[in-house]
């Protein structure tokens, strides 16, 4: 490659990166290399099938342009796929500075034409696409709205009546609640209500899905037919994702994630902890999904847990026409049982299976004893340190790294000590204890904390009130 060249390549990547921007290009464009140029036709290599793909189906055009802007002669790209064998012997080129120059190639090097038959097999491509087995019965029908998921209920409706081109409002969509407060329901609500409506495709994958299938079908050679069918989903729906784990799977997360949302794809994800806390994920991930619409949905309340009982038994009589459950026996199971929608499920499976087994109707007696080890023991919850960290920093707007930095602002160090008070009058744990799970700090800076917050709380009626209602949160 001549020396104009590679000045004129130069350019041409600085056209690319300003027309779609940093993030874009260094997710897709970072590895990607000019091997040749001949009259009319350039040739570009990326590392994997699935950066060609992708390229090709989003930027084809683009690349195009920009060569065009530099090279007006240029009429055809042809993208191919560096070799596996030159890819597992070189070690992988750190992104490319716009200035930076390099050494001109060997010409062995060059690369080799990626081979895509019409007869491509679809199958493990399809697999993966098929998405994650779905329950007929949660959808938006069966979906109680009550005060803590008023908003994450109005958004995925949003979501799932948006139709193909309308202006994505927020996304991602990101929601988040602890277990058995139905997260999955309302993601799984909006992958029956999206595909119904039949005019896109919704697709619902659990992170441990999207490791194991989606990740391998990238990694395949089968990438135009994935590519086609990945093209064709609309709405990307991933539940769980605090188990997605490993950096090259995160990597091609993020890919996908980026992919999507510039390509005005709606992309919805459930966890049970906010962007901020998802520890693992590096951190231009975790803004990306922090910058969507991020809402979290609230312990179920006493009337929501009626409403969800009332729900689950009106959907047992489709079936069972005879099974009654009388409302004295729903207002205890709704104050009795009182975390987890999984347990509310369960109680009117039980008294269902009862029922029919011994052909005897519902009573509050047998209610309390079919469901007994359902309900959670009176006595006080154990509260841990993490939990102490998660209500404190959602209470103050900061993250829970920030507690455990160094970082001094007025923001964190408040919040910080009221954390480690809490710590040290809700729990047992002894003050060196509460110093090390505090980011490793000294026990005598745990005591000054404690001594500070108590000192504040006796005459600060505003951060005395703050206090009780996180002690009351964390106790409930
Ligand atoms: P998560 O995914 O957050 O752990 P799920 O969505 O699996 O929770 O919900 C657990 C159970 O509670 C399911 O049976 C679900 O149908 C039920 N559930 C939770 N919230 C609601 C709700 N608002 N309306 C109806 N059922 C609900
Ligand atoms: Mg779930």
């Amino acid at each position: 490659m001549t020396n104009s060249e590679q000045d004129r390549w130069t350019r041409v990547k600085g056209r690319l990166r300003s027309s779609v921007g940093d993030d874009v290009y260094s997710s897709w464009f970072a590895r990607m290399d000019l091997e040749s140029v001949q009259q009319e036709s350039v040739r570009l290599s990326v590392p994997t099938t699935f950066l060609k793909s992708w390229i090709q189906a989003h930027y084809a055009e683009r690349v195009l342009s920009c060569f065009q802007a530099e090279m007006p002669e240029v009429h055809r790209i042809d993208l191919t796929v560096r070799s596996a064998a030159r890819a597992l012997v070189q070690p992988k080129e750190p992104p490319q500075l716009l200035d930076a120059r390099r050494p001109e190639r060997p010409d062995g090097r060059a690369a080799v034409e990626a081979r895509m038959p019409a007869a491509t097999p679809v199958s493990t491509s399809h697999d993966a696409l098929g998405g994650s087995p779905l329950d007929p019965r949660l959808t938006f029908a069966s979906f109680v709205v009550g005060r803590s998921n008023t908003l994450a209920h109005a958004a995925a409706r949003q979501v799932a009546e948006g139709r193909r081109g309308d202006p994505v409002m927020f996304n991602p969509l990101y929601i988040h609640a602890g277990v058995g407060l139905g997260k999955t329901h309302l993601l799984q609500a909006v992958t029956w209500a999206g595909n119904a409506a039949g005019e896109r495709k919704v697709l619902y994958l659990t992170a441990e899905k999207f490791m194991y299938g989606f990740v391998a079908a990238l990694k395949t050679q089968t990438a135009l037919a994935f590519k086609e069918a990945l093209r064709g989903i609309d709405v990307l729906v991933i539940d769980d994702l605090q188990f997605l784990q490993g950096k090259s799977t995160q990597a091609e997360f993020c890919h996908t994630l980026n992919a999507l949302i510039d390509a005005g794809r709606q992309v919805v994800i459930a966890a049970d902890r906010p962007p901020s806390d998802l520890e693992s994920l590096d951190d231009r991930v975790r803004s990306r999904l922090a910058g969507g619409l991020v809402v979290e949905m609230g312990t179920l309340g006493e009337e929501l847990r009626l409403g969800i009982l009332r729900s689950r038994v009106a959907a047992a009589r489709v079936h069972h026409a005879s099974f009654e459950v009388p409302e004295a026996v729903l207002d205890y199971l709704a104050r009795s049982i009182t975390h987890n929608g999984r347990d509310l499920e369960g109680a009117i499976n039980r008294l269902l299976a009862h029922s029919k087994l011994n052909a005897q109707p519902v009573t509050l007696e047998m209610a309390e004893r079919e469901v007994r080890d359902l309900i959670r023991p009176q006595e006080p919850k154990r509260i841990k340190i993490e939990d102490i960290q998660r209500v404190v920093a959602r209470q103050y707007n900061v993250s829970r790294s920030d507690l455990l930095s160094s970082r001094r602002t007025a923001n964190v160090v408040r919040p910080r000590q009221v954390a480690m008070y809490l710590a040290k009058t809700l729990t047992l744990r002894s003050l060196p204890e509460i110093g090390r799970r505090f980011g490793g700090r000294d026990h005598t800076t745990v005591l000054h904390a404690v001594r500070k917050i108590e000192a504040l709380v006796a005459k600060d009626t505003a951060l005395s009130e703050e206090v009780e209602s996180l002690k009351r949160q964390l106790q409930e």
